[in-house]
C-alpha cells in the first residue's frame, strides 16, 4: 500500500514558526486544515505550534477533530446552506457573504439558543467569494438586524481563484473598510482577516500591516512555502510530508508503444518520443490515489506517465528494482489528494522534538 509519511514535529516547529513571525505585528494565525482533512495528529501539531484558530471548509472535518478531542476555536470556510442548522452546532464561527445564508444561521442559533459568530467576506477583485465593496455597509446594516448571529470580523481571500495578488493596496482597503463599517455601526471587529498562504509578500514588503491582525494559513504550515511563487520560506520545513510506493514491476522495454495507437484510459490519444529502449519501473500508484502531475522525485527518475493505479517510471539512470520503494515530494494539489485517498496509508513520524531549522 502507498503511505504518506507525515513529520509532526516539522509540522508544529513550522506553526510555531509561522505564529511567531506574523505575530510580531499583532496578526494571529488560523491554521487551515482542510488539505489534511482535519487529520487530528496533524491539527494537534498545528495547536501545539500556536496557531490561534482552526479553519477548515468542510464541517464534517471539523467533527473529526473535536471528536478527536482537539480544542481550539473552529471556523468554517465555507457556509452551506443545507448544512446551516449543523454549522451552527458545530463552528464556531463561519465565513460569510450572503444574508439568505445568515438569515438561516440566525434561525438555528436561535432554536439552539447560541450567538453564532460570522466573519463577512469582502470581494478584494480575485472573484471568488465576498461582498462587494460597495454593498458592505447595506450587508452589515441587514445582518445587524439578525439577533442570533454576531458579525465578529472581516476578512477577504485573493490568489485562489483570479490569481490576485495580496498587496498594500488590497490590504489597505480592507483596512479602511474595516475603520468604516466599525465607525459607521459603532461595532468592534475583533478579527481582520487578510488572507492565506499568499500574503507572505506583502508581509515582509509591508511598512504597516493597518487593521489586518489575522491570516488563515494552510500550505505555509504545511509544506513550508508562500502561495504566489511557492517560494520556501527562510527558517520552515518543506519536505513534512513525504509519499513512498513500491515497484511492482522493472524491466526493459521499448519507449515507444507498438501496434495501431487509440485513446487511453482516460480518452487522450497520448504521444510518445522514441529513446531507445529504457529501463522502466511500473510504481503501485495512480490517478486514483495522487495528483502525479504534483508529485515530485529524485532527479534520476522521471514520472513517465499515468493511469488508476499504475505509474510509469524511466528508471534507466537509476536502476529500480522490484520491491523497491520510491519517494516522493508532494505539491498541495497532491497533498490534498493523497490525504483524500482511502489508498494511502497515513503514517507519522514524531521525532519526540523540534531538530532546529529547516530548509
Ligand atoms: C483554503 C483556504 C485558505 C488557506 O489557504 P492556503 O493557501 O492553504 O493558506 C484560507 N482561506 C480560505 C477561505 C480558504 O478556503
Amino acid at each position: 500500500m502507498p503511505r504518506i509519511e507525515i513529520n509532526l514535529s516539522e509540522i508544529q516547529a513550522n506553526a510555531r514558526m509561522l505564529s511567531k513571525l506574523y505575530g510580531q505585528n499583532g496578526i494571529s494565525i488560523m491554521g487551515v486544515s482542510k488539505a489534511v482533512l482535519g487529520e487530528p495528529a496533524v491539527i494537534e501539531a498545528m495547536v501545539q505550534g500556536g496557531v490561534k484558530y482552526i479553519a477548515d471548509s468542510r464541517l464534517e472535518n471539523i467533527q473529526r477533530m473535536k471528536a478527536a478531542g482537539i480544542s481550539s476555536r473552529f471556523v468554517l470556510l465555507r457556509t452551506p446552506l443545507s448544512q446551516a442548522e449543523a454549522v451552527v452546532k458545530i463552528a464556531d464561527i463561519s465565513l460569510n457573504s450572503e444574508i439568505e445564508i445568515l438569515k438561516k444561521l440566525s434561525y438555528y442559533a436561535n432554536a439552539d439558543n447560541k450567538i453564532h459568530q460570522i466573519i463577512l467576506m469582502v470581494e478584494l477583485g480575485d472573484l471568488r467569494e465576498g461582498i462587494l465593496p460597495c454593498d458592505l455597509a447595506q450587508f452589515v446594516r441587514a445582518s445587524l438586524i439578525l439577533p442570533h448571529v454576531k458579525i465578529v470580523g472581516i476578512g477577504c481571500n485573493l490568489a485562489c481563484y483570479g490569481g490576485v495578488k495580496p498587496d498594500s493596496k488590497n490590504m489597505q482597503e480592507l483596512s479602511e473598510r474595516v475603520d468604516f463599517i466599525e465607525k459607521e455601526f459603532q461595532i468592534d471587529l475583533e478579527i481582520v482577516s487578510g488572507g492565506n498562504s499568499a500574503n507572505y509578500e506583502w508581509y515582509k514588503a509591508a511598512q504597516d500591516v493597518g487593521r489586518i491582525n489575522n491570516l488563515r494559513l494552510g500550505e505555509s504550515i504545511l509544506l513550508g512555502c508562500e502561495t504566489v511563487n511557492r517560494k520556501a520560506i527562510p527558517g520552515l520545513y518543506t519536505q513534512a510530508f513525504k509519499l513512498v510506493a513500491e515497484v511492482i514491476e522493472s524491466k526493459k522495454k521499448p519507449s515507444l508503444p507498438f501496434g495501431d495507437i487509440c485513446q487511453d484510459a482516460f480518452g487522450n490519444i497520448p504521444v510518445f518520443q522514441d529513446r531507445g529502449t529504457r529501463q522502466r519501473a511500473i510504481i503501485a500508484l495512480g490517478k486514483q490515489d495522487i495528483l502525479v502531475s504534483g508529485l515530485k522525485v529524485d532527479d534520476r527518475l522521471e514520472i513517465l506517465g499515468s493511469s488508476s493505479d499504475h505509474m510509469i517510471i524511466d528508471s534507466n539512470n537509476h536502476n529500480l528494482k522490484v520491491g523497491d520503494e520510491v519517494k516522493f515530494d508532494l505539491d498541495y494539489g497532491s497533498l490534498l489528494t493523497a490525504m483524500t485517498s482511502p489508498f494511502v496509508q497515513k503514517q507519522f513520524i514524531d521525532c519526540g522534538k523540534d531538530q532546529g531549522r529547516g530548509n
